[in-house]
């Protein structure tokens, strides 16, 4: 369901509804929780006025993550013929990197707890950490990236290990399989998908 962002100029956070009907901001406190209404965390950030947004649902949400998911299975896949204790070692990074995504990046952001978040991790982090700056927000993105990166790289790694050490077509196949999915359909779908209609894009490295 779709509504437009018609105002930017709120001072601080705070929770905003749309009524995607008219797009006219609506009072949260006469919201029915099973109607169609647009709500987001909004703040100094300053969003485009006109921008179109959406509300995530539970099956977008999980749609969004499919990509993501895959990735971190095929890198678990790959590691796993180095070592299955490589394996067991990338898919903890992988949960201790999402965990520390969740603390010092989505509690910057204006997604915060919200349902402008695509991949629902907003909603999660605020479950967990308290709400931070949101201008802060581009500033720790941009410094969490290298962090994240290894996600990507140790896969990469072990790919290029064992397509030296025992070449086979399969890891060849395997190696292309991670690599058009982590580095092609993720960027994509993040794109095309999940920053598309994010009402933080403008503020998001990962959307530029
Ligand atoms: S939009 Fe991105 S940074 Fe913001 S809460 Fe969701 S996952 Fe975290």
């Amino acid at each position: 369901m779709y509504s437009f962002i018609r105002s930017v100029s709120f001072e601080g956070a705070e929770k905003v509804c749309f009524n995607p009907s008219s797009g006219e901001p609506t009072n949260s406190k006469r919201i029915n929780a099973k109607s169609e209404v647009f709500c987001c965390q909004m703040g100094k950030l300053g969003f485009s006025t006109g921008h179109r947004s959406v509300r995530f649902t539970t099956k977008k949400t999980v749609i969004a993550n499919i990509p993501s998911m895959l990735t971190y299975v095929l890198g678990f896949i790959i590691l796993s013929y180095v070592g299955i204790l490589f394996g067991i070692l990338y898919l903890l990074f992988c949960v201790l990197a999402l965990v520390l995504f969740l603390r010092y990046v989505c509690t910057y952001c204006p997604s915060y707890g919200s349902r402008c978040c695509p991949s629902g991790y907003g909603r999660i982090a605020s479950k967990l950490f308290k709400k931070r700056d949101i201008s802060q927000f581009p500033k720790m993105f941009k410094t969490y990236i290298p962090f994240l990166s290894l996600i990507w790289i140790y896969p990469l790694l072990g790919s290029i290990f064992l397509l030296l050490t025992d070449f086979s077509w399969y890891f060849l196949a395997l190696t292309l399989s991670f690599i058009i999915v982590g580095f092609v359909i993720l960027p994509l779908f993040h794109r095309y998908y999940e920053c598309r209609d994010c009402p933080n894009r403008e503020n998001c490295p990962w959307a530029k």
